[in-house]
């Protein structure tokens, strides 16, 4: 167990109870530990299912499940519960949503349904939408719920119009929410919290499902998710955390580093560990590393020395434009490919914006290097999945209404949006669905008798999908219910040729695929499980980095999604100012572009042997070339802060000394 462990490592993986924190620097073996000491918990006579991991994204959990099985033979029913913050939530609330007047099988909303609520509620308070637009609520409220400030606190800390519009707004949001039977992604984390703090009982049933709770990249944790830990580990006060304050990227949305830092404070006698050794990256790269995070004040300092000393030095380069940055990058990539130097799954490319990977992306394309852009959510914001969705979203809750909305009409059957828009007009005075209001004879009156047809026989389809899909979903069953919906005539409507309608109906296709490869997994395959997988696949974009597991494909990410993986080959592109730091941080400058350099180090603590980082001169915007500014990283990280005479424009720099 103790191999390929540093003693300080050991340390951590040895001590077996009571609170720890792990808090150290990239690379030097915190997940590694985490893995470990759910192996030994278990190896010592804990029963896996009595341990819980909590990490950041789905993919780090599968990987931790993965690492677990490695280290130790488990039987496929008896594994340690390793999932994310959202999962876990999902679940817990799966059991007991009832008492906060959910019902079991609420829906849980995405980016986008949360902007078509906006978009109504900010109708029915009539904000024209100069004073407030839809996607500003959308962004206050997230903002809110990030910060765990519930409705009634939101009308007491507006200051601005603005932000008194948006109180209103959130009300209202909230109990359309309801009336949908539905949660948006910020709700599955509040709500929780709701209800450990409101029914003592509920928490403590919750919390003795698990002895030990370990959470990894706990320099993240926002206020609410601190509070979850809490409620589940205050009992047995076996927690470990691990994390390092360099890499809290995540300020925005609320995540406080002050959490990590207060640990010993919070959980008194708890067991400190510093891992000092940095075994992913070459000297040379640390070293950089070290030098920019350095200038960040507010810092807990730590020692982070190589294991692997010296290495290859990083590179600085600078392009014309952002043409001729990917053009380049991409033809050194080549070339290392071409040589048998390196397999493309080695080699990432790392951006700061999503306006970034496209000219990447082309470049990769035009000279037939396979790529994966992790991080995007492309799959998910396709019209025939998100239609395909939401059938299955209104099989198992036809009281979601952005869901029916989508679907309603969709192949067109003869309910108009204008039809639609009377029966939301009863539901919303009623307090009552949309569904509901289909299903009462009275109600549907207001509409013409065609229309009127046309919504029973929308309502026997939807019936006859429930029951389909009541005992299991399968690839099979939901084949049938497309067929059952006619909604090839969807795509044919939506297609000016054979091509795209070929292209839309493999869309359709993916989503039965998906539905298969879900059913292997599950011996009892539920819909509710399936839209659950769905939904919080989507939220954070995991889902696309299991394709880069079994393509040997060169990745394309954002910094953000970087975090804890690791490439022997990265290139960081676009080192400008207002790229990164991006230029909202430069707007405000202080703790935001503070942010934004922890971001950098996030990213050049990726690279294990190599690391490229590019800038170019010039970019286009809005079709208007515009000059750019080196980042100021770029001087701090040679150590050239003061001098920004340092850089010579029109010539490619290099680093070192
Ligand atoms: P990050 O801060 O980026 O999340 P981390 O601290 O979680 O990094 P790991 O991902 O656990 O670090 O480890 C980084 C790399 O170092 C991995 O490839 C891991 O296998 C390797 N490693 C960790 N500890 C040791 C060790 N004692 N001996 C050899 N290799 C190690
Ligand atoms: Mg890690």
């Amino acid at each position: 167990m103790d191999a390929g462990l540093n003693d300080a490592q050991k340390l951590a993986v040895n001590t077996l109870a009571g609170p720890m924190l792990v808090l150290a620097g990239a690379g030097s073996g915190k997940t590694r530990v985490v893995t470990f000491r759910i192996a030994n918990l278990i190896k010592h006579g804990t029963k896996p299912s009595r341990i819980l991991a909590v990490t950041f994204t789905n993919k780090a959990a599968q990987e931790m499940q993965h690492r677990v099985a490695e280290l130790i033979s488990l039987k496929p029913d008896e594994r340690p519960e390793i999932s994310t913050f959202h999962s876990l939530c999902v679940r817990i609330l799966r059991r007991q949503a009832e008492v906060l007047g959910y019902p079991a099988k609420f829906s849980i909303l995405d980016a986008s349904d949360q902007s078509s609520i906006c978009r109504k509620v900010l109708r029915e308070i009539r904000m024209a939408d100069s004073t407030l637009r839809p996607r500003d609520l959308q962004y206050l409220i997230s903002h809110w719920k990030n910060r765990g400030i519930r409705v009634a606190q939101a009308a007491h800390i507006a200051t601005t119009d603005k932000e008194h519009i948006a109180a209103v707004g959130y009300r209202r949001y909230q109990d359309e929410l309801m009336r949908c039977a539905a949660v948006d992604f910020d709700d599955l984390l509040l709500l929780v919290d709701d209800l450990f703090g409101t029914y003592p009982d509920i928490r403590k049933q919750e919390a003795s499902r698990f002895d030990h709770l370990l959470v990894d990249e706990y320099q993240d944790t926002n206020g609410i998710q601190y509070n979850i830990v809490r409620a589940l580990a205050e009992g047995h006060r076996n927690i470990c955390v691990v994390g390092d304050d360099d890499q809290s990227i995540y300020g925005f949305r609320g995540s406080e580093v002050e959490h990590i830092l207060s640990f010993p404070r919070d959980w008194s006698g708890a067991t400190e560990i510093r891992l000092e050794a940095n075994y992913r990256s070459v000297g040379s790269i640390l070293e950089l590393a070290n030098t920019l995070i350095a200038y960040n004040s507010n810092r807990f300092d730590k020692i982070l020395k190589a294991a692997r000393p010296g290495g290859k030095r990083p590179r600085i380069e600078q392009f014309k434009d952002e043409e001729s940055e990917a053009e380049e990058v991409v033809k050194s990539i080549r070339i290392q490919i071409a040589r048998g130097e390196r397999n493309p799954r080695e080699i990432a490319i790392l951006f700061r914006t999503n306006e970034q990977p496209r000219v990447f992306e082309q470049e990769l394309r035009k000279h037939d290097i396979p790529y994966v852009i992790l991080g995007s959510k492309s799959f998910f914001d396709r019209k025939e999945v998100k239609d395909i969705v939401s059938y299955l979203r209104v099989l198992s809750n036809p009281q979601d209404e952005p869901s029916m909305r989508r679907i309603v009409n969709a192949p067109p059957r003869g309910i108009s949006n204008a039809s639609v828009m009377k029966l939301i007009d009863v539901a919303t005075e009623h307090g009552v669905s949309l569904w509901e209001v289909m299903l009462d004879d009275e109600a549907l009156k207001i509409l013409a008798v065609p229309a009127r047809d046309a919504v029973r026989n929308f309502i026997e389809l939807i019936r006859r999908g429930i029951k389909l899909f009541e005992e299991r979903i399968d690839a099979d069953r939901l084949q049938q219910f497309i067929t059952d919906c006619r909604y090839e005539k969807e795509v044919a409507r939506n297609s000016n040729d054979d091509a795209e309608r070929e292209m839309r109906w493999s869309s359709v296709e993916e989503v039965v695929n998906s539905v298969s490869s879900f059913t292997e997994k599950r011996t009892s395959p539920k819909l509710e499980s399936f839209l659950e997988e769905i939904a919080l696949a989507a939220s954070d974009m995991e889902e696309d980095k299991d394709k880069q597991l079994d393509k040997d494909a060169v990745a394309l990410l954002t910094l953000h999604a970087s975090k804890g993986l690791e490439y022997p080959v990265v290139y960081m592109v676009g080192l400008e100012e207002g790229i990164l730091p991006h230029k909202r941080a430069v707007a405000v400058e202080g703790e935001a572009v503070n942010e934004e350099r922890r971001l950098a180090y996030v990213g050049v603590t990726r690279a294990q042997d190599e690391l490229t980082m590019s800038m170019a001169l010039t970019r286009r915007k809005w079709g208007r070339v515009y000059e750019q500014i080196p980042s100021r990283f770029l001087f701090e990280m040679i150590g050239q802060a003061d001098n920004p005479n340092a850089y010579n424009p029109g010539k490619k720099v290099r680093s070192g000394k």
